[in-house]
């Protein structure tokens, strides 16, 4: 390269990005990964149609083999019962669009803004808000961070911003290393959150690239990831999770309550036990977005309070993840469980 001359991207992409093209995107590669019958072939189907199959090859591997009910598998497959329809399953149930005030800015709570960095994702979630998510403009990586970074710089008042999605962890270091520079260089900000499932979908994902501009500057880092379920957790994102901590970041985890895949306390006691081995502690326990499309992964608000009872009485309570609801013009999570001694 001459002096003078822009750097120029890589011209390979990284590891990280190569494990991602190569993930499953159609149900039938997907049920043949894992031995199953093509009879759950014509609801996948449908379901894909409506919103794709998506799942890195890393993640299939730690379901089992043959097993339509794994707890993994539950969690990417699209089943027939998605097409109930329930009045109280809607396209955004979170109140996101009318909360957006800056394109890609969701400034809801005191003290931290959230960007949607982007709607990309490695993996489809069968459960998520995102299903019906009109992306298309409303991302704040457009125009290089330009009008959400004018909106958070105008905020004395916010000291944390949230990267989220989507999945910010599927955009390229160079983009996300501007953005770190930029927030960096904004005095009120102290700390840079990211919430992402990367590093355990795909945890190739935390290369020297990504630590470097998450923990190389002024602000404080901190991850908060998703997962579900124990079996999500094997010796890959254990390392990625290792290399975290010692570049200094705080790890916490959110998870989903999901009907058929985490709903009892064995499973949660599991998640919580296996999440501190690894170095992460459990933060929130959200109940499900009622979202179209995904009524039967709905575990009703009373079971979810007695599991949050009974997990409590099982485990230390920094190991007992808070149980909240997500309610559309509320200034936090709604806390749902209630006191154990009362
Ligand atoms: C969930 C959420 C946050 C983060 O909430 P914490 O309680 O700080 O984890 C921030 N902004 C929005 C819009 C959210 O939905
Ligand atoms: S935003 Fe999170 S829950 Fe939704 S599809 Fe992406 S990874 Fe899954």
């Amino acid at each position: 390269m001459s002096a003078g001359v822009a750097p120029s991207r890589p011209p390979r992409p990284s590891a990280w990005q190569s494990e991602l093209a190569r993930g499953y995107r159609r149900p039938d590669e997907l049920l043949a990964a894992l031995g199953l019958d093509c009879s759950h072939l014509p609801a996948a189907r449908a379901g894909h149609a409506a919103f794709p199959v998506r799942v890195p090859r890393g993640f299939v591997a730690r379901m089992r083999h043959g097993d339509p009910d794994d707890p993994l598998l539950r969690q990417v497959l699209p089943v027939a019962a998605e097409q109930d329809d329930d009045p109280g399953f809607v396209q955004d149930p979170v109140g996101d669009l009318s909360a957006m005030s800056t394109p890609g800015v969701l400034h809801k709570y005191h003290g931290r803004a959230l960007l949607v960095t982007t709607g990309a994702c490695a993996i489809n979630c069968r459960y998520c808000f995102r299903r019906h998510f009109p992306y298309g403009d409303a991302h704040a990586a457009r125009h290089q961070w330009g009008p959400a970074l004018a909106y958070l710089r105008g905020r004395p008042e916010l000291t944390e911003i949230i990267l989220s999605g989507g999945d910010p962890l599927t955009l390229p270091d160079h983009r996300l290393g501007t953005l770190a520079a930029e927030l960096d260089a904004t005095p009120h900000l102290r700390r840079l959150r990211i919430h992402s499932r990367l590093p355990i979908v795909l945890p190739e994902r935390v290369d020297d690239a990504f630590l470097q501009w998450f923990t190389g500057g002024r602000l404080q880092p901190v991850m908060v990831l998703h997962a579900n379920h124990a079996s999500e957790l094997d010796d890959s994102v254990a390392a990625a999770c290792d290399r975290m901590r010692r570049a200094g970041v705080t790890l916490l985890n959110q998870a989903v309550l999901l009907r058929g895949i985490n709903d009892d306390v064995a499973s949660q006691e599991a998640l919580s036990e296996r999440l501190f081995a690894i170095g992460v502690l459990p933060y929130y326990l959200h109940q499900l977005d009622r979202v179209a499309g995904a009524t039967h992964f709905l575990v009703a608000e009373d079971r979810a309070r007695a599991l949050a009872a009974a997990l409590a009485e099982r485990l230390p309570g920094y190991l007992v993840p808070q149980l909240t609801r997500e309610d559309a013009s509320a200034p936090a999570k709604t806390p749902l469980a209630t006191p154990r001694h009362g």
